[in-house]
């Protein structure tokens, strides 16, 4: 245990995740970009819990925000035992002969380049600290099944953090940080409506084979056991939290 950063941590699963992490013990820092109260409100729980809260807002998208959050990291917790690359965004659905420069660059930016940045900014710190640390990846069940006619653009982002998980876990084991993932599939948050359907999750929860949609808190279950020293020889693993789909 120790300090977890979990970015995108204001709703969702990654408020399920700083939740749940300091009924776990964990101190956490929070990162969010637009929904300032939201953090609060997670932020007041985990104090509810015992636990010390940080917040670390930033846009996730950007070289600056990064460097905002992580600035925030090192001046109110010092230090990260832990790194949730949770951040992340769907868009509208359609087909790629209708996807635009901009809308491509959105989703690169914040899937991909943010997670991959936070990766490096937490991998930096937990190098020097010397005693290694965990990060774990929230990919999608996308990155498996294409997401035709809805958003292979964030099904190819998914799929290229099922890659950072693999690449990164490799370059780092021998520190003792592990890095894993998980592929959530059909998640009630408010992602689906976001993305323009609101009622995304229930409609399609029929092709779940068992039946039914997942929670927030379902998938933070399967963090915290990739965040701990349960899963202390776990690393580049991607675990499916999706119902069988
Ligand atoms: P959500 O409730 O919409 O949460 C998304 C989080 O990402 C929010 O905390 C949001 O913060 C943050 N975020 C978005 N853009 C950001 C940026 N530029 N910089 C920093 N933070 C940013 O959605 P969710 O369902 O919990 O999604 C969490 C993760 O799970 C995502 O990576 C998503 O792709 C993945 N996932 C979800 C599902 C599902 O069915 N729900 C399935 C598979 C995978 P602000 O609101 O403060 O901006």
């Amino acid at each position: 245990m120790g300090i977890v950063l979990v970015t995108g941590g204001s709703t969702g699963i990654g408020a399920a995740v700083a939740r749940m992490a300091a009924t776990r013990g964990w101190d956490v820092a929070i990162n969010y970009h637009s929904s300032i109260e939201a953090a609060e409100a997670v932020a007041a729980e985990v104090r509810a819990a015992g636990q010390r809260a940080f917040m670390c807002p930033g846009d996730i998208a950007t070289a600056e925000g990064v460097a905002r959050i992580f600035e925030a990291l090192d001046r109110e917790a010092g230090r990260i035992d832990a790194l949730v690359n949770n951040a992340g965004v769907v868009d509208v659905a359609t087909k790629v002969t209708e996807m635009t420069h901009a809308r491509l660059r959105r989703m690169f930016d914040i899937n991909v380049i943010g997670a991959f940045l936070a990766a490096k900014e937490a991998v930096l710190r937990m190098q020097a600290q010397g005693s290694g640390g965990s990060i774990v990846n929230i990919s999608s069940a996308a990155a498996r099944l294409g997401s035709a006619n809805l958003y292979v653009d964030y099904a190819a982002s998914k799929a290229a953090i099922d890659i950072l998980t693999k690449g990164l876990s490799d370059e780092v084991a021998a520190q003792g940080i592990r890095v894993n993932g998980i592929r959530p599939g059909l998640i009630e948050t408010e992602i689906h409506a976001k993305g323009g359907e609101p009622d995304r999750a229930q409609r399609l929860a029929h092709v779940v084979p068992m039946q039914r949609t997942g929670t927030a808190d379902e998938v933070a279950e399967a963090v915290l056991w990739l965040m701990s020293d349960a899963a202390s020889y776990v690393t580049g693993a991607t675990l499916d939290v999706s119902g069988g789909r």
